[in-house]
């Protein structure tokens, strides 16, 4: 085998090994909450109690490092309880510098939760570096990216904004959810946590809701987040590890799909009348393009959003015509979705009124965009 094995090596066989107990060769799903002491009252299989490990938690989470090229990762039960094991690493009077625009709910805890506790957020455009660069000054603590962002699709240059980071000695995390490690690897640019919400390519099938952090070498942080996770419980339990590690199997080859299903629907977008703009990293009149395709090399991602000529309107006509698109939110499954952005975003949002956000699964491309061509008729 070759030094670097390929992602779809990784995505099998990170952590993927016959039960020993049984020659299983699928991970058996252990849902036990407490495991049995030895006579002189130790653990020496390694598990406690359900909330500080299972055998399908460390499974996964080992796999989860090994995509990432991390240290070490944990599980918890959503994206945002995975935000959150951050944020709780701020105390009142940190500062911590966060992108205008990213997924709003992750923008919501900033505002609601951490200012609430005293921390000074500062909301920048990470399109434009030296705006990181004031707004941290020499004492930010966090420097939080999401890139390509939810849902306007901005890049932000992870090289550039973690050197300045670095130099203010903060904390860099990326959230890497639009990405997936099979397009873009953060650590690789320096970031210290990558951040998924699991709920989206990693579980690939809309059925199973979770977050990830994933640490690049600092031990001592794994150690300080796994404790959170451990003291409130907010961990994946066992059937839901299971099938996100089931899932990982797939990831590279559903990803790529994805991508390339993506790139021609916002090929076919770009070219069409109806259709007033199209926001995709992938595009080269994209104005992060030259960014993405130095730091995306696995591909461009799978969201689109696009703005339709008529307004809100006429964007909420196209989404009701979709027969191949369902109107839902949420991205990264097998299934494609469509979704008008700004209305479950709600008052306050910044998306355009006339935006649709697209969500490409695994169809034919050919498919997706004739139904989209009927749709914009
Ligand atoms: N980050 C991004 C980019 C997202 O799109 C989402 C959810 O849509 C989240 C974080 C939150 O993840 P979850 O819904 O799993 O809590």
């Amino acid at each position: 085998m070759s030094e670097q094995p390929g992602p779809n090596t990784v995505c099998v066989h990170s952590a993927h090994a016959p039960d020993a107990s049984t020659g299983a060769v699928a991970q058996p799903i252990y849902l036990a909450t407490t495991f049995e002491r030895d006579a002189d009252g130790g653990y020496p299989r390694g598990y406690r109690y359900s909330r500080e490990g299972t055998p399908n938690r460390t499974a996964l989470e080992a796999c989860l490092a090994a995509l990432e090229g991390g240290t070490g990762a944990l599980a918890f039960a959503s994206g945002l309880s995975a935000n959150m094991a951050i944020l709780e690493l701020l105390n009142a009077g940190d500062r911590m510098v966060a992108p205008l625009e990213a997924y709003y709910g992750t923008l919501k805890q900033f505002a609601d939760l951490a200012e609430r506790r005293g921390v000074e957020v500062r909301c920048v455009d990470f399109t434009d570096p030296a705006q990181v660069k004031s707004a941290a000054g020499e004492r930010a603590r966090l420097v939080w990216i999401e890139t390509p962002t939810n849902p306007l699709l901005n890049v932000t240059d992870l090289k550039a904004v973690t050197a300045i980071a670095r130099a203010a000695g903060a904390l860099v995390v990326c959230d890497n959810t639009f990405a997936t490690p099979i397009c873009q690897k953060p650590f690789a640019c320096g970031v210290d946590v990558v951040m998924h919400s699991a709920t989206k390519y990693l579980g690939g099938h809309g059925d199973v809701l979770g977050g990830v952090l994933v640490v690049r070498e600092d031990r001592a942080l794994l150690e300080q987040l796994a404790t959170w996770q451990r003291m409130t419980g907010a961990v994946l339990a066992p059937f839901d590890c299971w099938l996100l590690r089931r899932s990982i199997a797939t990831l590279a080859l559903r990803v790529r799909a994805q991508c390339a299903g993506a790139m021609a629907v916002a090929e076919f977008l770009a070219a069409h009348a109806a259709v007033e703009r199209v926001f995709y990293p992938g595009l080269p009149g994209h104005r992060g393009h030259a960014i993405a395709a130095a730091q995306m090399p696995g591909g461009y991602g799978a969201v689109l959003s696009v703005c339709i000529r008529g307004g809100e309107q006429a964007a909420m006509r196209v989404a009701s015509r979709t027969r191949l698109f369902t109107r839902a939110t949420s991205l990264g499954a097998v299934e494609s979705l469509i979704e008008h952005r700004a209305s479950i975003e709600g008052p306050g949002t910044r998306t355009p009124n006339n935006l649709l956000r697209l969500a490409i699964g695994i169809e034919e491309p050919q498919d997706l965009t004739a139904d989209l061509a009927q749709a914009l008729a």
